[in-house]
Formats: C-alpha cells, sequence, structure tokens
C-alpha cells in the first residue's frame, strides 16, 4: 500500500466538539460515519483514493461500528454494491475516479437512478478535470442530467464539505435518488479543519442485521418494464420536485451578498479560485467579503428556479462561472430567467473559454470583462497590474530559459516494466514496427521516448479489445500491453475471453507487478499473500502468486509465457517467438516484476532494521567506465532510466558526452542487461556497496 495512514485513523475516532485537522478528502471518510453509513466501497483512483485507502486500513475500527468496507474490483461493482440501499434503510457511500469510473459505473448507475434509493447513497467522485488532470476530459454533469440523479459540488472548504456529506445523504433520502458528490482535485487536497461529531453506528449494519428480505414484496422497487415505464414519470415528477424542495428549506445553496447590482453565479468547487480573482482585482478583502453579490451553487443538478431569480431579478448583469464544456448550467439558467422574463443581462461562456480549467488568470480576465461592461466605476486596476506582472514574468522565463528539451514523463527509477519494451524495441528493430495497443497503466509512459510504442489507448483494461479491430487486417501480429491492475478490472472479459471467443490472434503482454501501481499501488486479487512479501532483500515478490496464469490457463489460452522482466534476453527471445510462431490464437507473456515503488517502500524498513542490528548490507550500484564509453548513447536510447544520462567526456580529445549513473540508481540491472542483449559495449560495471562488512570483506577489500 501507497502510505499507511495511521494518523488519519485516528481523527475518524473523534469526537463532538473535537477539531479534524487534515485533507478534503480525508474530511469526507470522518463525514460518512458521522452520517451513519453502513457500508463503503469503491475503486481507487486519484483524487479520492485516500478515502478507500483509510477506510481499508481502519477496517478494525469499522467493525467495531458494524461498517462494511469493500475494495471494489472495478467502478461497476462499486456502483452495484448501492442496490443495497433500494430495499433496505441503509446509507452506502462509494468512491471512484470521474469521468472514466462514471463510465465503467453507468449501467449500474441507470438502474440504480430508475428504481430509486430508500436509505441515503453517496457517490464520492473525482472530478479529474483540468490541469493536473490524467483521463479524458469530461464531465461528470452529464450523467447527473442523463439519469436524473442529484450533484453535489461543494465550496472546497471543509466544514462546508462535511455539511453537505449530511445533507446529501438526507437529500437522496428525501427525493429516494442516489446523490453524485463531485470532489476536483484542489477541493480533495485542501487542507483546514472543522468541528467534529460523534460517529453514528449504523442501524442496519454488520452488526445488526436484517431479519430477511423486505416483507412485503415490491415489484416497483426492480428496474424492469413495466416499472421502469413508472419509474421515469416518478422522477421528474415527485423526486425531482422533493429534491428541489429539499435543497430550497435546507439552503443548501449559499448566497454572500454584495454591495453591487451585478451578480456571480457559480459552482462550488470555483469558489476558492473566485475569490482569490476577486481579491486580485480589488473587488473582495481576504475574509471573502466581496463588492459582487455571489450565488454558490452547492448543488449543481437540480437548480432551483426560484433561487436563481430571486438572485438575479434585480441585477443589472449575471455571470455564470461554469468550468467545461457544454455550459449546461447556464442554459438551464438562460431558460428560468427567460420564462420569468428577468430582464437583467446573462453572460457565461461569452466572457469565460469553453474548454478547459477555469485557473486564476482565466477568472481575472473574465471579471474584467464584467465589470467593464457592467460596473465600471469599479476600480480594477490592481487586477490590470497583476495581469501585466505576470505576462513579463512568462516573457522573462521563456527569454531566460529559452526551447526546453521535451521531458516527457517516465517509468520510476528501476520499474520492471522498463526492460520489456526494451526487449520489444530491440526485436522490432528486427522485425520491425508492429501496431502496439496501450492501456491505462505505468506501462502508457512507454508511449513517450525513448520507446515510442502505443498507438491507441482505450480504457483501463481495454487494450486487447482495442487490438481486436487492427490484429486482422495487420501484417504483423498486433500487440496488446495491460496491466495486472487492468487485467483484473476489465482486460480478462472484455480482451481475453472476447479474444478466444472470436479465436483471435495476437499477442497480449500482462505486466505482472503485483499491484495497481497507477492508482497507488493497492492490493489486487493476484497481489502477493502478505508472508511472501518479506523476503529476502534483492528478490522480487511478484512471483509469489499464480493467480493469473491459472486463469488464463483455465480459460483456454493455450500459448502463455511467464518471462522475469529483467532477463532482457530472455524476454526479446519469448517476444519474438510470440510474434512470429505460426501457431495461432492468443499468445499471452505475463511479465514479472515487482513494482519497484512497492518494493523499495517495502524494503526501506527492512534495511534500516538490518543496519540498525549491525547486520551485513549489500547495495547494487551500476556505473559506467567512462574511458570505454564511446559516447554514442545507445544504452540510454534502450532504457530511458532517468538515473542513466550524460557527463562531459573527460578525456579532452572526445566532444561527445559520456553516458554516467547518477545518484538514484536501484541496481535493477537493466543498463547491464540491455549492453548484453544487444551487444553494445562493455563500459557498464556492477558495484556493490557493503555496510557492516564482515571480516572476510574487509580481507578481500584490503587485498584488491
Ligand atoms: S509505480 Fe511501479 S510500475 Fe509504475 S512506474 Fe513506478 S515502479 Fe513502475
Ligand atoms: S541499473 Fe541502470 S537502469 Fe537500473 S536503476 Fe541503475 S541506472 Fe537505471
Amino acid at each position: 500500500m501507497e502510505r499507511q495512514f495511521t494518523k488519519e485513523i485516528e481523527s475518524l475516532r473523534l469526537g463532538d466538539g473535537e477539531t479534524f485537522h487534515g485533507e478534503g478528502i480525508l474530511a469526507v471518510t470522518k463525514a460518512l460515519l458521522q452520517a451513519g453509513v453502513s457500508y463503503v466501497g469503491g475503486y481507487q483512483g486519484a483524487p479520492v483514493s485516500h478515502l478507500l485507502d483509510v477506510m481499508v486500513q481502519a477496517k478494525d475500527y469499522l467493525d467495531e461500528l458494524g461498517v462494511h468496507v469493500e475494495a471494489c474490483t472495478s467502478e461497476a461493482s462499486a456502483a452495484a454494491m448501492l442496490g443495497a440501499s433500494i430495499n433496505y434503510p441503509a446509507r452506502g457511500a462509494v468512491t471512484w475516479k470521474s469521468i472514466v469510473g462514471t463510465n465503467v459505473a453507468a449501467d449500474a448507475l441507470s438502474y440504480l437512478a430508475s428504481a430509486g434509493v430508500m436509505g441515503g447513497t453517496l457517490i464520492v467522485l473525482g472530478e479529474d478535470y483540468g490541469e493536473g488532470g490524467v483521463v479524458a476530459q469530461e464531465r461528470s454533469h452529464a450523467f447527473a442530467l442523463k439519469s436524473l440523479m442529484w450533484l453535489l459540488d461543494p465550496r472546497p472548504n471543509l466544514a462546508a464539505i462535511t455539511t453537505m456529506v449530511e445533507r446529501g445523504f438526507e437529500l437522496s433520502e428525501a427525493s429516494n435518488t442516489p446523490v453524485m458528490m463531485e470532489l476536483r482535485i484542489r477541493a480533495c487536497h485542501v487542507r483546514g479543519s472543522f468541528k467534529s461529531k460523534n460517529n453514528v453506528a449504523p442501524a442496519v449494519s454488520a452488526l445488526h442485521k436484517l431479519d430477511g428480505p423486505p416483507k412485503e414484496f415490491i415489484y416497483d422497487r426492480l428496474a424492469h418494464p413495466p416499472a421502469t415505464f413508472r419509474q421515469e414519470k416518478l422522477k421528474s415528477d415527485v423526486r425531482l420536485p422533493a429534491a428541489r424542495r429539499f435543497i430550497a428549506e435546507h439552503k443548501l445553496n449559499e448566497v454572500f451578498p454584495g454591495t453591487e447590482n451585478v451578480g456571480i453565479v457559480v459552482q462550488g468547487g470555483l469558489y476558492n479560485g473566485l475569490m482569490r480573482a476577486l481579491r486580485t482585482l480589488g473587488l473582495a478583502d481576504e475574509f471573502g467579503a466581496s463588492r459582487l453579490p455571489i450565488l454558490v451553487l452547492n448543488v449543481v443538478y437540480p437548480l432551483v428556479p426560484e433561487e436563481i431569480i430571486e438572485f438575479s431579478k434585480n441585477k443589472s448583469a449575471v455571470l455564470v462561472l461554469e468550468e467545461g464544456q457544454p455550459e449546461f448550467i447556464e442554459q438551464e439558467i438562460a431558460t428560468f430567467l427567460r420564462r420569468a422574463d428577468v430582464p437583467g443581462k446573462l453572460h457565461g461562456k461569452d466572457f469565460m473559454h469553453m474548454a478547459g480549467e477555469y485557473n486564476l488568470e482565466a477568472m481575472v480576465r473574465g471579471l474584467s470583462r464584467l465589470v467593464e461592461l457592467h460596473a465600471p466605476h469599479l476600480d480594477t486596476s490592481s487586477g490590470a497590474a497583476w495581469m501585466k506582472s505576470v505576462q513579463g514574468t512568462k516573457e522573462k522565463a521563456a527569454a531566460a530559459l529559452g526551447a526546453l528539451p521535451v521531458r516527457p514523463p517516465t517509468f520510476c527509477v528501476g520499474c520492471p516494466e522498463r526492460p520489456v519494451f526494451s526487449a520489444m524495441k530491440l526485436v522490432a528493430n528486427d522485425i520491425g514496427r508492429p501496431h502496439v495497443s496501450m492501456d491505462v497503466g505505468c506501462h502508457a509512459f512507454a508511449s513517450f521516448e525513448p520507446f515510442s510504442q502505443g498507438n491507441t489507448l482505450l480504457g483501463y483494461g481495454m487494450s486487447l479489445a482495442a487490438a481486436a479491430g487492427v490484429n486482422p487486417m495487420s501484417s504483423k501480429r498486433a500487440v496488446a500491453v495491460m496491466g495486472d491492475g487492468g487485467f483484473w478490472h476489465n482486460g480478462l472479459l472484455s480482451g481475453v475471453a472476447s479474444n478466444l471467443m472470436n479465436k483471435g490472434d495476437g499477442v497480449l503482454v500482462i505486466m505482472k507487478n503485483g499491484y495497481a501501481s497507477a492508482t497507488g499501488t493497492q492490493e489486487l486479487l493476484s497481489s502477493p499473500p502478505e508472508d511472501a512479501r518479506m523476503i529476502a532483500v534483492g528478490e522480487s515478490a511478484a512471483g509469489a502468486d499464480r493467480t493469473i496464469e491459472d486463469t488464463l490457463t483455465g480459460l483456454g489460452v493455450k500459448w502463455l509465457r511467464t518471462v522475469n522482466n529483467y532477463d532482457v534476453g530472455a524476454m526479446a527471445k519469448t517476444y519474438r517467438e510470440a510474434m512470429t510462431t505460426p501457431e495461432k490464437g492468443l499468445k499471452v507473456i505475463v511479465a514479472e516484476g515487482e513494482c519497484q515503488l512497492e518494493r523499495q517502500r517495502r524494503l526501506k524498513p527492512q534495511v534500516a532494521k538490518n543496519l540498525a542490528d549491525g547486520m551485513r548490507t549489500v547495495r547494487v550500484k551500476y556505473g559506467v567506465d567512462e574511458d570505454t564509453c564511446t559516447g554514442d548513447h545507445s544504452c540510454i536510447r534502450l532504457s530511458g532510466c532517468p538515473t542513466l544520462t550524460v557527463k562531459d567526456n573527460p578525456d579532452p580529445l572526445r566532444r561527445d558526452p559520456v553516458a554516467t549513473v547518477i545518484d538514484g540508481c536501484v541496481g535493477c540491472g537493466l543498463c547491464g542487461e540491455n549492453a548484453h542483449a544487444a551487444v553494445l559495449c562493455p563500459s557498464f560495471y556492477r558495484a556493490e556497496v557493503i555496510q557492516n562488512p564482515s571480516v572476510w570483506d574487509k580481507l578481500m577489500h584490503r587485498l584488491a
């Protein structure tokens, strides 16, 4: 596991009046327990991973409360888990990264939203949109609209976020509808505090079990025709008005009054950025008092028409700040205002860009236009000066730095996936480049230099399925690369089963590194068992489990090889065979090597203890003999390891920089393996750094 959350787990126990300090996403975790949640599930993904990680690690405490926690194998299983709240008065919460996770969960969500819920359900979405986002840039809002599920977007402030968690469950129960809560990256990681409350042990739970299924069988709770036709009517005729009533009565949206008659309607999640922009323009103070009145939408769907009309009716203009496209909120507001004949001007995407994040610069620019047009008496010269200084800094930086070389993201130092791509590159030099279908996961880094392998990326576990159409029309076998995380998430059925059923061909490389590393090294069905992990320093734990191989064999895969990643020669030989054998059918290479990040975390305390106990400890490092290195850099082009780099040639008669290994080398051995497999040069040497040496070591050292 990426991190130990010992301190955070302690804060889950805080009671009435005590102060919780920490990150937004961890505050949500505490708020779920305060709301009396019966069960929690999810699939980890940034920026909401910590919610589930903490819950999983806090299992002992949750058992005391009777709260069931499930690390689901996909977002679809997490969404389906919410089915527990359809018939029973049990509150449930699940979490995942959106938009990708919401796509995966879409089927179950549609049925859940149709059937409706009795117990409150809250779906905590990591809205990975804008700068720093790593998935397709789409909004979760569309899902709320199409299924008529409610969408919260709380102000990034711990008190506001935790209140919305509680209110979210109540809203869900008052309208029998699942509620989603989107939290952007900044909201998840915003730090702050709030006054906590006692946790509530759920009324229905693992400690207080149900007698059995509902006494009265209610067909209408099944999302199945003809009930679905009635449910569709219920959504708009009963649940939507009930939700709007609850939102208005409990004032879930907030109005911050101002002195001007020009107003701003903002998605709750953008509120902190807006306040900074107003402060920059000299239109707000440090404590949040703004000259322009603001309506903060902590609930972005559904909107309450009366609230929008009331806020807008006496204003000469209103600006809607809604990040991303299309402008769902602005269009709905325009409809409300037009129907009510509200005379003021409505602005939104005409002042702000359509696609991408609303950062500070964008907000300052948009607000300046609003003020210029509708409140020209306001002095915003501080904003103009700030924009000028930002521009000046950018120009100075560009002049000072010149054209910087591109530095694409890459694997961690010593990553076991890098050697596989070295081997694939070597073979491609001989037989030509095949189509490579990539997947979500660390191996997607191989799409960048120096490997440049990866022609498509269609989602988690989808690489083999994405090669299904390419393979029959390619002269070379198409290659699909998938992590063990992607394999269990979706690849086994969408890819392998489909390929076998269709008697497909092609090559699948499964990176068996032991964990879902891209999301924080969470455990998988095939993670090495706990007792197999604490093995001798220097060994890999990834081979401690054969579940993937057994599953593939059971499913009918005939051509299956498991290869140690770091053995580049063996990997290249196996890969070449898979690409060229006349044998038809799917060829699977299980590339085995433990995630280096997890391995280093696992070994660090063990090594520290060994050193403290005075035990002999050996650390391996690689180096380059600068006298032998020719400076052609073919080793760098084959490895891409960040600790294998260049330095000035010490020979005054030679100008090409030589290769060198800098601090940080974890001694994975890839340099040497590559040099050997590609018959490069004899420049690499392997050195052992011995701490607490034995008498024999000392003697050998003296002799040497
Ligand atoms: S997290 Fe693990 S698998 Fe991912 S790049 Fe780093 S070492 Fe490789
Ligand atoms: S041995 Fe080579 S590839 Fe491995 S970490 Fe060290 S420099 Fe990088």
